[in-house]
C-alpha cells in the first residue's frame, strides 16, 4: 500500500547558509515516525550540501527540476546523471511555473519522465488545472490530458517510480486552497484513471500528493481525504514550525 508523504519544495529561496540554518531546525522539530515520508527540494546550488547535511536522518532531498538529455551542449542545465552523483534519487518534474514560465510542454515532461526513470529515479510529476478549466467546467479533461500526455506511455512497473502531485495552478502561491472534497474528487479521478489505464493494484499504490497554499491550519482536513496522501508544500515549508505543523498533519 502506499505511503504518506509531505514534500517541501523550495524554489528559488535559501541561500547555503540559510539552507543549512532551516535544515537544522527541521532535524531538530521534525517528528522521528517513519509513517510519514519526508522530502525537501532545496535549490540546485544547495544540494549536495543537504544531502551530506542529511545523512542518518529520515529526511529525503530531491531536485526541483533536471532536463531530459542525458548531457551535452545545454548551457545552465543539469543532467540525471548529476543529480545521482551527488546521491539526489528524486526530482519534481512538471511544476506549474515549470510548464508556465519556461514552457515546458507535455511532451518535453514526458521525455524528462523517461530520463528520471531511466536513472533509477523517482519523480513527484505535477499536474494541474488552471482557474479557468475550472470554471469552464473542463478541469478532469484537462488533468486527464496531463495524466495521458505525461506519464500513461509508462509501463506498469515503471510506474511504482512515480508519485503524483495534484497542484491547482489557482492555489499555488494565492493563499486559495481547493476545498478538502474538491481535492478529494480530483484525487480519487485520477486514481480511477490510473486503474482504468492500468490496475487496481497500480492505483492503490500510487501516492497522490496535493499542493497549493497548504498551511498548518488547512492540512489535517486535506490529508484526512482517503484519496489524498500528503502534500507537496511551497511558502509554508520555508518556515520550519509551520512545516513541522504539516508534517505531523499526516500522521
Ligand atoms: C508549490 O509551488 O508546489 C506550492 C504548492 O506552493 P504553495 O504551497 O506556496 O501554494
Amino acid at each position: 500500500m502506499r505511503n504518506k508523504i509531505v514534500a517541501g519544495n523550495w524554489k528559488m529561496h535559501k541561500t547555503y547558509p540559510e539552507t543549512h540554518a532551516l535544515l537544522d531546525e527541521l532535524i531538530e522539530k521534525l517528528p522521528s515516525g517513519k509513517e510519514v515520508e519526508v522530502i525537501v527540494a532545496p535549490a540546485f546550488t544547495n544540494l549536495a550540501s543537504a544531502v551530506a547535511h542529511l545523512d542518518g536522518t529520515n529526511i529525503q532531498v530531491s531536485a526541483q527540476n533536471m532536463h531530459q538529455a542525458e548531457g551535452g551542449a545545454f548551457t545552465g542545465e543539469i543532467s540525471a546523471q548529476m543529480l545521482k552523483s551527488i546521491g539526489v534519487d528524486t526530482v519534481i518534474i512538471g511544476h506549474s511555473e515549470r510548464r508556465h514560465y519556461f514552457h515546458e510542454t507535455d511532451a518535453v515532461l514526458a521525455d524528462k519522465v523517461n530520463t528520471a526513470l531511466r536513472h533509477n529515479m523517482r519523480v513527484i510529476f505535477c499536474i494541474g488545472e488552471e482557474l479557468k478549466d475550472r470554471e469552464n467546467k473542463q478541469y478532469l479533461n484537462v488533468i486527464f490530458n496531463q495524466l495521458t500526455d505525461g506519464l500513461f506511455h509508462l509501463t506498469k512497473e515503471q510506474m511504482a517510480n512515480i508519485v503524483i502531485a495534484y497542484e491547482p495552478v489557482w492555489a499555488i502561491g494565492t493563499g486559495e486552497t481547493a476545498t478538502p472534497e474538491q481535492a478529494q474528487e480530483m484525487h480519487a479521478f485520477i486514481r480511477q484513471e490510473i486503474e482504468r489505464k492500468y490496475d487496481k493494484k497500480v492505483a492503490d499504490n500510487i501516492a497522490i500528493l496535493y499542493g497549493g497554499s497548504v498551511k498548518p491550519s488547512n492540512a489535517k482536513e486535506i490529508f484526512s481525504k482517503p484519496d489524498v496522501d500528503g502534500g507537496l508544500i511551497g511558502g509554508a515549508a520555508l518556515v520550519a514550525d509551520d512545516f513541522t505543523a504539516i508534517v505531523n498533519a499526516a500522521y
